[in-house]
């Protein structure tokens, strides 16, 4: 199949579609000044992003869904050009609760429907109105509970995850690869041993040979495999750059290159969480 920028989307077993590139819209809320994330999803629509990655713990999805609403009233695209992706987050897993929380999104939107709705992580927390909830020792408080789900999968080329790649092929399921650039290095919550992907010599190379930055190097190569990517950028250029995946292919040659580099390392391990009960990110698969 050929991708471009106008068509990128690839078949999900339901009859429906996902755009092979989204927008991430995840940003520490106390650094970025308000209005950001609603600039940046409305740049992105501009320049041909159809997928928005987003979260009602990023505490921007009310500007996300503004940025929607307003380029469909100015005739950019339509609602059903947009696939939005929504996520319950840790202290919502109680089933009575996963309703009432997907409609908190959709009044935060301001939207009538999500096109994918994701259990955040794996992990349950107690719930409540604190997102975070800790005793007053600091110690996180965590909830019993029956997960039989799925949930996004890290994915980039210092962790490829050939086996489940090849399990999701083999099973007809689309993997959305997160943290595609190799995150935005916070240390409040990354894996900092991991080195900087971004920097790494072989990418530097690749992307040299093809006239492209190591970012549109990354992506490419998770498009060009079947992968989802959802970059986070909120810098006008970096929204552009980030699309601009749809005019080149790497060779077979560079795939494997690019594949030979998987560390096994997440840069997204959350050890805080790592004595709960359900914590996944140490499970082989
Ligand atoms: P990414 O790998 O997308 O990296 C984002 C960082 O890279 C930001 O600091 C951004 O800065 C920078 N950046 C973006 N484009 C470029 C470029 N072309 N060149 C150099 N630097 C660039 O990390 P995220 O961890 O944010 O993952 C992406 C999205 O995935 C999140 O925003 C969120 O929507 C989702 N996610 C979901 C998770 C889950 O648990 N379900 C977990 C983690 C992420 P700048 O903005 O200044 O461009």
């Amino acid at each position: 199949m050929e991708l471009t920028a106008e068509s990128h989307s690839i078949p999900l077993s339901d009859g429906n579609s996902i755009p092979l590139i989204g927008l991430g819209t995840y940003a520490d809320p106390h650094e970025i000044p308000k209005g950001t994330a609603y600039e940046s999803v409305k740049i992105a629509i501009e320049t041909g992003y159809r997928h928005i990655d987003g979260a009602l713990i990023y505490c921007n999805e009310h500007e996300v869904g503004q940025a929607i609403r307003d380029k469909i009233a100015d005739g950019t695209v339509k609602r059903e050009d947009i696939f939005y992706c929504g996520k319950l987050w840790n202290t919502f897993h109680p089933p009575e609760l996963v309703r009432p929380t997907l409609e908190k999104t959709l009044t935060t939107l301001q939207l009538d429907y999500v096109d994918l709705y994701i259990i955040e992580m794996p992990m349950a927390f107690k719930p409540g109105d604190e997102f975070n909830p800790k005793d007053e020792s600091g110690k996180w408080l965590y909830h019993e509970t029956d997960l039989c789900a799925t949930w996004e999968v890290e994915c980039h080329p210092y962790f490829t995850q050939p086996k489940l790649l090849e399990y999701c092929r083999q099973n007809g399921i689309v993997i959305v690869g997160y943290s595609p650039l190799g995150t935005s290095r916070d240390p409040s919550w990354v894996n900092l041993k991991c080195p900087p992907m971004l920097e790494d010599d072989l990418l530097v190379s690749i992307a040299k040979k093809y006239n492209k930055t190591t970012a549109q190097v990354c992506l490419r190569f998770n498009v060009q495999r079947g992968v989802v990517v959802i970059p986070k950028s909120f810098s006008p250029a970096r929204i552009k750059e980030n699309f601009e995946i749809f005019n080149f292919s790497l060779s077979d040659a560079d795939m494997k290159a690019v594949e030979g580099l998987n560390k096994n390392i997440r840069f997204v391990e959350l050890l805080m969480w790592s004595d709960h009960p359900e914590y996944p990110f140490h499970d082989d698969f």
